[in-house]
């Protein structure tokens, strides 16, 4: 059974694509100046000040569906402080938990948060886990899970914490702080993970490639360097095909001219 945050949810979607739906003036106007900050934010905000993470498009959307569709929204956009000095700003409050709105590329949808909590915290390079188990810690509340958003489709799907957390609790605010005093005492900065053999109709190309995850994160470049190239994969000879970021190529595309 689906979780009554995402039942509300499709059930007011499912209506609004019949018919008229309600919605308040003075969620219509929260929203547009939730759009105008995001906006503001991306394109036009000093870039040298104090970085601040707000909501996406999609992500103030979102929020004005749960409202819309009867969802309690106790708090939002809260800023907290864990330990005097780790700070931060979670999305939203619902049933005295804390949640994280997220908006997810297809794959990430299906492959990650629609499989389970368990799915996600497997392979969190980026440290999702440890962020809404820290943000939940400092309001001493617990971490509801991710509220998350198809960014092609639409869908939503809960990846809800599972009931028992206290063990994850603990791990995941000891990795923050670890990350955060790594990142105070300026540590020498430990990749995550090795770039891998790239195969190729089951064989390998003698090319590398970055993995699955390297592959979807935003600090790729800042993290290999301006060398990775995002190219066409090298012995492919299909009209359209699959691009790769290459580490290293040792076994380049051969040009054939007819
Ligand atoms: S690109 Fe770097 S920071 Fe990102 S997941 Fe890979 S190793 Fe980690």
């Amino acid at each position: 059974m689906s979780h009554p945050i995402l039942q509300k949810v499709q059930t007011f979607l499912e209506k609004a694509g019949r018919q008229k739906v309600k919605i308040s003036d003075d969620l219509i106007e929260e929203f547009g100046e939730a759009c105008k900050s995001a906006i503001r934010k991306q394109f036009t905000d000093e870039r040298g000040g104090k970085f601040r993470l707000r909501m996406s498009n999609i992500e103030a959307s979102a929020m004005l569906i749960l409202k819309a569709s009867g969802v309690e929204v106790q708090s939002e956009q809260k800023s907290v402080t864990h330990s005097g000095e780790i700070e931060g700003t979670y999305d939203v409050e619902i049933d005295n938990k804390i949640w994280d709105i997220k908006s997810a590329s297809p794959f990430a949808f299906d492959k990650k948060f629609s499989q389970g909590f368990n799915t996600v915290i497997e392979d969190d390079a980026f440290g999702y886990a440890s962020q809404g188990f820290m943000y939940a810690d400092s309001e001493d509340k617990d971490f509801g899970g991710w509220i998350v958003i198809n960014k092609s489709t639409g869908e939503w799907c809960i990846t809800e914490t599972p009931l028992n957390i206290d063990e994850y609790k603990e791990k995941y605010v000891v990795a923050a702080k670890d990350n955060f005093n790594s990142i105070k005492k300026n540590k020498k900065f430990k990749r995550c993970f090795t770039d891998v053999d790239e195969y190729f109709r089951k064989a390998k190309t003698g090319n590398r490639v970055l993995g699955l995850t390297c592959s979807y994160c935003p600090y790729k470049k800042k993290c290999w360097g301006d060398e990775i190239e995002y190219l066409p994969q090298q012995q492919s000879q299909a009209r359209d095909p699959k691009w790769v970021w290459y580490t290293k190529i040792t076994n380049p595309r051969v040009e054939t001219y007819d």
